[in-house]
């Protein structure tokens, strides 16, 4: 046991933590087993099959994280494993990068440091698909910083508010998919602010696109948000009958497809961390009261029922339960209510005319309705939040390590708005992820003083012009189209963008269909060229869910509410006539701004994969796991960080690990550290090419050269 090579491995962790483990780790014996920590010091790093054995290997010995360069690849084990343990956390305490094996305890402390003793703000961006394991690592960054401060005083509070806020915002954000059992449906950028001893003191949360269609309508197999369950399942009897509710889910429209799998007890569980929670954060009982007015009338208002009259108008009749429910709840007149919801009121050249609404009409206004609710007070929940979170006294020198959990590119069968922002908001990542890592390489050069070498890189700057650009881009056809009066619709949508974008290399209409395409694009369709490859959207409902129309009659009667939140939450917008944001400008523009915070700060990033479809241990699909291979964009990521040199390390480190390979070094030497080294690949015969001396750090081009080094070692 004594002499196992993991406990070998950690008593050298331990005693010489200069490049020891990573030593360990390029030994033969242990890349045949395990395959490489890094995947530059993959010989073949153009082959992807290369890649996803590497992968493989370390999955099937429960070794999840390894790194390209500085860049962390995760491998979502679907398991609990024993690597984020109180020990194994303060393995990765002030250790430089390479000393212990990947982990995203490492990133976090890399961040840390870099942002206490270096003053460089950080930020950490963690991508990949639906069930990868993004949120379970955000929070992992975050406890590690909690145990990382824990000798600071005053902390705790903070630290639990910053903890506290994710079964918040999970009981609200976060639903069962087919994919995910807690899969968030917002996009989430935190801020952990420290002061100038590295303590945190607040924090700051901005959340993107909530999947509020989600409210009112969910695929077989899938659940509504958490919350809903959660207060049925764990709400009190008092609590309940003040709110009308039911405690089976199956009462209400919107929770029918209550569909198991999380229980009823877990529901109830969750209610009570998340009434705890609540307390942690300061939100007030009345205000906790309130809250679930909302929750509960969104419930409410999915069943309302409406009639079609002789005359084809909507209805509701007489003594409809649920409609007076949503009034009570929402502390708004119950004839105002039933008349916004089937009555329409239209300003046309001065004049105002109401027209009643259609069975259909009236579905969608309810259903509009119940959205906004939800979306709107899941804003005011962060902005809660945000209140609680805030430092009691900021100072100039206060700093900030941010954290980005966002939805990955989306490929499905039928792709449809949705999609197109989510991956639009990847491209305009890949976008910082360029310039961010060459501007970090090229610094370490000219740190370094080593001639730059340019790198070939595909730059997908003209996917992001050809989306976003000002009068000929996507979204700016889009929303000319939502603003023009009169006869638009998606289809006019698509003639436009296909008379207006014909012939841009990664533009395809449904017109000129290459013919060695294999999927023949539909009318309704158009296809875009990403960087990481193509994807057909179809235009339907595009302009609908762009105008995000919410009749302006439930507009201003919410408005009217006495219940605080509901009065916030709906206040009218200031009454000058200037049309509302359309939601993709909305996203593009917080987007932009999200990317100005980013590209100011030092990135982190962490790449995580999805083994398989089943939420299973041990299962590693090859199919799949090479397309997310290739949509996280890690084939070019590593050619890229290949391009130059495979392996860097300091002198020191170096020298400490390799000096018994050379006499002149062996068993210290005297001089230089950069001298000793310069001895020591002498002796070795690196050739000119295959190395470069910096001035901190040595630079090795090839994983070869390293290798046999390595061995020479091993073999002494
Ligand atoms: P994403 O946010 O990318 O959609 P999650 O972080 O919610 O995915 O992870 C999905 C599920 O996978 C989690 O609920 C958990 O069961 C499992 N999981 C993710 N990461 C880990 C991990 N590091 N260790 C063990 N299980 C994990
Ligand atoms: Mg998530």
């Amino acid at each position: 046991m004594e002499h196992s090579l993991q406990h070998r491995e950690r008593v050298l962790i331990l005693q010489r933590p200069v490049s020891v483990a990573g030593g360990m780790e390029h030994s033969l014996q242990h890349r045949e087993r395990v395959g490489v920590q890094d995947f530059v010091l993959l010989e073949d790093y153009t082959s992807e099959a290369a890649f996803i054995d590497n992968l493989r290997k370390r999955f099937s010995e429960n070794i999840i994280y390894t790194y390209i360069g500085n860049v962390l690849i995760s491998v979502n084990p679907y398991k609990a494993l024993p690597i984020y343990s109180p020990e194994k956390t303060q393995l990765y305490f002030k250790k430089a990068f390479f000393e212990a094996p990947p982990h995203v305890f490492a990133i976090a402390d890399n961040a840390y440091r870099s942002l206490v003793y270096e003053h460089r703000e950080q930020c950490i961006l963690i991508s990949g698909e639906s069930g990868s394991g993004k949120t379970e690592a955000s929070k992992k960054v975050l406890e590690y910083i909690a145990a990382r401060t824990n000798h600071l005083h005053n902390v705790e509070t903070v630290k639990d508010k910053l903890l506290q806020s994710n079964p918040l915002l999970e009981a609200f954000g976060n639903a069962k998919t087919n994919k995910n059992d807690n899969s968030s449906r917002f996009g989430k950028y935190m801020d952990i602010q420290f002061n100038y001893e590295g303590a945190p003191e607040g924090g700051h949360i901005l959340n993107y696109l909530l999947e509020k269609s989600r409210v009112v309508s969910q695929m077989p197999g899938e659940r509504n948000f958490h919350i809903f369950y959660q207060l049925l399942a764990g709400g009190d009897e008092e609590t309940l009958k003040s709110l009308r509710l039911q405690n089976r889910p199956e009462t209400y429209k919107y929770t029918t497809d209550s569909n198991t799998h999380v229980t009823r007890a877990s529901d109830a569980e969750q209610f009570r961390l998340v009434q705890d929670a609540m307390k942690v954060v300061e939100i007030q009982e009345a205000e906790q009261r309130e809250l679930m007015q909302l929750v509960a009338s969104v419930l409410h208002a999915g069943n309302i029922r409406f009639l079609s009259n002789d005359k084809g108008r909507a209805e509701i009749l007489t003594h409809d339960a649920h409609c007076e429910n949503v009034a009570e709840l929402l502390k708004v007149d119950t004839s105002k209510l039933r008349a916004a919801l089937t009555w329409r009121t239209i300003e046309a050249r001065g004049d105002v005319v109401s027209t009643p609404l259609d069975l259909e009409q009236a579905h969608f206004a309810r259903d509009a309705l119940a959205k906004a609710i939800y979306d709107r007070l899941f804003s005011w929940l962060v902005s809660r939040l945000n209140a609680s979170l805030a430092p009691k006294a900021r100072s100039a020198k206060d700093s900030v390590i941010g954290i980005l959990d966002i939805y990955g590119f989306e490929v499905f069968p039928k792709n449809s708005f949705e999609q197109f922002c989510i991956n639009f908001c990847n491209e305009k990542l890949q976008q910082l992820f360029i310039q961010l890592t060459l501007r970090q390489e090229q610094e370490e050069y000219l740190r370094e003083g080593i001639a730059w070498e340019p790198i070939e890189y595909f730059n997908n700057i003209v996917i992001c012009d050809l989306i976003e650009a000002r009068h000929q881009g996507i979204i700016s056809i889009l929303d000319d189209e939502c603003l023009r009066p009169g006869d638009a619709t998606d289809a006019s949508f698509l003639e436009k963008l296909s008379s207006q974008l014909d012939g841009h290399p990664h533009f395809k209409s449904h017109r000129r269909v290459d013919p060695k395409r294999q999927k023949v694009m539909g009318r309704d369709e158009f296809c875009l060229a990403h960087y990481a490859g193509e994807v057909t959207y179809c235009v339907s409902t595009f302009l609908e869910k762009n105008n995000d129309l919410l009749f302006r009659d439930l507009q201003n009667l919410m408005a009217t509410s006495s219940n605080t939140i509901v009065g916030k939450c709906f206040q009218v917008q200031t009454q000058n006539k200037k049309r509302p944001e359309t939601a993709i400008t909305q996203f593009k523009n917080s987007l932009n701004d999200l990317i100005k915070i980013l590209s100011s700060k030092e990135p982190s990033y962490i790449r995580c994969i999805k083994p398989n479809d089943f939420k299973m241990p041990m299962q590693f699909d090859d199919k799949l796991i090479s397309h997310q291979v290739k949509y996280l964009g890690l084939m070019e990521n590593l050619r890229v960080r290949r391009a130059g040199f495979a392996y860097r390390r300091t002198y020191e480190a170096f020298l400490e690990r390799y000096k018994c390979l050379c006499a002149d070094t062996w068993p210290n030497y005297q001089g230089s550290a950069r001298d000793g080294v310069q001895k020591l690949v002498d002796e070795l015969k690196y050739e000119k090419e295959e190395y470069r001396m910096g001035n901190t750090k040595i630079f090795v081009r090839f994983p070869k050269t390293l290798f046999e080094t390595e061995d020479a070692f091993q073999e002494k």
